[in-house]
């Protein structure tokens, strides 16, 4: 149960000043939550400030400064009537000079209101010269003495989405934080002084009312406090989960390894020494009798899949049952593919499950499934479904582990009795992000490519070449080769991704005819398939995609890549990108097309991409580029990540706060104690509360 204390914080936003129905969509958008919570707007935190605490008498001021300065109002000068899109003036002075209020389509009405002639008014905005005196054009802020009083001199800056105006989230924020409890401190004490941290009330008061712009930066003692919660809360919640899947003890799945050995027969080449060695820790983690929960992770093309199957063969010829869990239908599908003529050679039976398969035939393949007489099935989120039931899994394997939570996770184990859970990961994510994210999990590398790989030509080329870059592509599809043609992603809006996806494939039809087709995320399932399963079969060579393709879609005839606008993506996602080409023996091309010109930084970017395929050193670049969220990809995905924390300048807490977890947790597994109770605010605050349902009762 939640504790009481935290209800205000979980209150709708509507709860909050001037929230309404419509901009409550626009926080959705902008917080990324379903049903986004107070507690969830105090922690989008300011990404700058304003600061209007200089105070200069007139004849100190600097020109292009921004100032809040005391005026008397000496006069108005209203436009005059056959001129009224000329400005309206008020001329105002303080004892050493005068300032011009200038206002543009201004109401006379109001503006006598507001700033009465022979009174005194403190006025903030940017002060310009024009024509040698002194104005100020539209002021932010206008307020009498006693506004002056509660005038906010420093002010914070959010990041927005469309639609969502600065004063609506200040005003918001400003209800939010008159809810605030003061909460029991989770934080152990002797840490908090010696950190000199405030308390996580404190913090969000800090940031979200400065006083100064300092308080708001990222190194501030605030927002390290609350990276710190954060950072605990994630660590705790990992802490709870294995202790979870360590007290269901494992079950051995020992085997002879004959049915390994028939689907590594029934490949057409052998394995690379890493997959091998990636098999034997599998299996060795497999006969023993604790759980087994191992990341495998290998670059983009390095035969993540295969190392898979071999894994459920383990588990399969002890009599047990698999599942394969792929982020989307068209991986799944092409999961099972692969797998299907492997799995035949081998005697496995297998099928495959998504959101598409219903009615009978879906009931048909349950029944087989709960009754055992399938043994491996491959599928999407729709494992997860309540009335997909096993006869005895055995092991949970899930591809592309980034972009699914911790919870969903979890609830494919909670279909087995001690499943082991195998991890398939694209993206080489650095030592911490691991550490952050999974836990200590046992990890085995897949460092090399497969054997007969040509090396990808990638080349960097302005968008201002788009004619000759057509050509190109002519001349290899007249020579039979195929290829991709992805659009960008366009911020903040699905809709004109794909006008611009939908606008270069009539366009590249014009010229190629049938041999063109087109990909997007809003096409139905069964329509993407299709068309995957045409350029797969040579039917079009032209596949013209946003980012849909981006995970795991393997043609290996596919040998060119153009990528538009490549500046907009980030670095691990372009590779992961040009990973779906030089699949096959055929030399490869990939064309990353940029809008000049081009900034420092972004020309220093897509040159490693060009440099290097070594997805290792390229997700250690972006991560040194650009922050974590886009080597995750999660905010394409919309996966939550951190929202407080930012590991360039948090990094080091996350070992403080996994010691510090550990150390709860040993000493209150239960979180029972004062500190334990408290701690549980924490968990539900950053969204961790499933976390608490594994702690046994009693
Ligand atoms: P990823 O790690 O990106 O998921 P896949 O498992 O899709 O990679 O494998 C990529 C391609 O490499 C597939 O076409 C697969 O058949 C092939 N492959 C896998 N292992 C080997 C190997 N040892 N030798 C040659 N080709 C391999
Ligand atoms: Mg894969």
């Amino acid at each position: 149960m939640r504790p009481a204390k935290l209800n205000p914080l979980f209150a709708s936003l509507t709860s909050l000043p001037g929230v309404g129905p419509k901009l409550d969509k626009l926080y959705r958008k902008l917080l990324d939550r379903e049903v986004p919570h107070v507690a969830d707007l105090l922690l989008h935190l300011p990404s700058g400030a304003v600061d209007r605490r200089a105070q200069p008498k007139l004849n100190e001021v600097v020109p292009g400064a921004l100032v809040t300065v005391s005026v008397t109002i000496d006069a108005h000068r209203p436009p005059p009537p056959h001129r009224s899109r000329a400005p309206y003036r008020i001329d105002t002075s303080d004892d050493t000079g005068t300032l011009t209020l200038t206002f543009f389509h201004a109401r006379g009405d109001q503006l006598r209101k507001q700033l009465p002639e022979g009174e005194r008014r403190y006025v903030s905005g940017t002060v310009e010269l024009y024509d040698g005196e002194l104005q100020m054009v539209h002021p932010d802020r206008v307020v009498d003495e006693q506004g002056f009083a509660t005038l906010p001199l420093v002010e914070p800056i959010y990041p927005l989405t469309e639609g969502l105006a600065l004063g609506n989230i200040r005003r918001a924020m400003q209800g939010a934080l008159a809810v605030l409890p003061d909460l029991p401190e989770w934080q152990d004490e002797a840490w908090l002084s010696r950190e000199q941290w405030p308390s996580f009330a404190d913090a969000l008061r800090h940031l979200h009312q400065p006083a100064e712009p300092t308080d708001i930066a990222p190194e501030s003692a605030a927002w390290n406090r609350l990276a710190y919660d954060e950072l605990l809360a994630g660590q705790l919640a990992l802490a709870l989960v294995r202790a979870h899947m360590r007290e269901l003890a494992g079950r051995g799945s020992a085997s002879e390894g004959v049915l390994r050995q028939k689907v590594i027969e029934a490949l057409p080449y052998s394995l690379t020494p890493s997959q091998a060695r990636a098999v034997d820790d599998i299996v060795n983690d497999l006969a023993l009798p604790h759980r087994m929960l191992r990341l495998v992770q290998g670059d983009v093309g390095s035969g993540k899949t295969v190392v898979a199957l071999i894994a459920a063969a383990t588990v399969i010829e002890a009599g047990r049952q698999a599942a394969i869990m792929a982020p989307t239908e068209i991986l799944a599908r092409q999961h099972f593919n692969t797998i299907a003529p492997l799995a035949k050679a081998a005697g496995l039976r297998v099928a495959v499950l998504t959101g598409r398969d219903r009615g009978k035939d879906r009931a048909e393949m349950l029944e087989r499934l709960a009754i055992g007489d399938i043994d491996l099935i491959v599928g999407t989120h729709a494992l997860f479904q309540d009335d997909v039931a096993f006869k005895d899994l055995a092991l949970a394997i899930v591809d592309e582990q980034h972009r699914f939570g911790v919870h969903q996770r979890l609830a494919l184990t909670r279909k087995g009795e001690a499943v082991d859970v195998l991890v398939l990961t694209a993206t080489p994510i650095p030592r911490t992000l691991v550490l952050t994210f999974f836990g200590d999990m046992d990890v085995s590398e897949l460092r090399e490519k497969p054997a007969g790989r040509q090396p990808i030509d990638t080349r960097v080329i302005a968008l201002d070449r788009l004619s000759e870059v057509e050509d190109a592509v002519g001349r290899a599809l007249a020579e039979g080769r195929r290829c991709y043609w992805v659009c960008p992603l366009v911020e903040e809006s699905e809709k004109s991704d794909l006008a611009a996806a939908d606008a270069r494939f009539k366009d590249l039809q014009a010229r190629f005819g049938d041999a063109v087709d087109l990909i997007h995320g809003k096409m139905k399932s069964a329509e993407k398939d299709r068309a995957m399963a045409r350029f797969a079969a040579g039917e079009t060579s032209l596949l013209v995609a946003t980012t849909v393709i981006e995970v795991g879609v393997d043609v290996p005839e596919a040998t060119i890549m153009v990528i538009e606008h490549a500046e907009r993506f980030g670095l691990s996602q372009l590779h992961q990108l040009r990973g779906r080409i030089g699949r096959g023996s055929g030399r490869s091309t990939c064309l990353l097309l940029y809008k000049s010109p081009l900034g420092e930084t972004a020309k220093a970017r897509l040159a490693i991409l060009r440099d290097s395929e070594d997805g290792f050193r390229i997700a250690e670049e972006d991560l040194r580029l650009r922050g974590e969220g886009d080597l995750l990809g999660t905010r394409q995905s919309g996966v939550p990540g951190f929202r407080v924390a930012q590991l360039q300048v948090h990094g080091k807490l996350l070992g403080p706060a996994r010691d510090d977890a550990a150390l709860v947790l040993t000493r209150d597994p239960q979180l029972t104690s004062p500190r334990g109770e408290a701690l549980r605010h924490l968990l539900y605050l950053f969204e961790k509360d499933e976390a608490i349902k594994l702690i046994r009762a009693g």
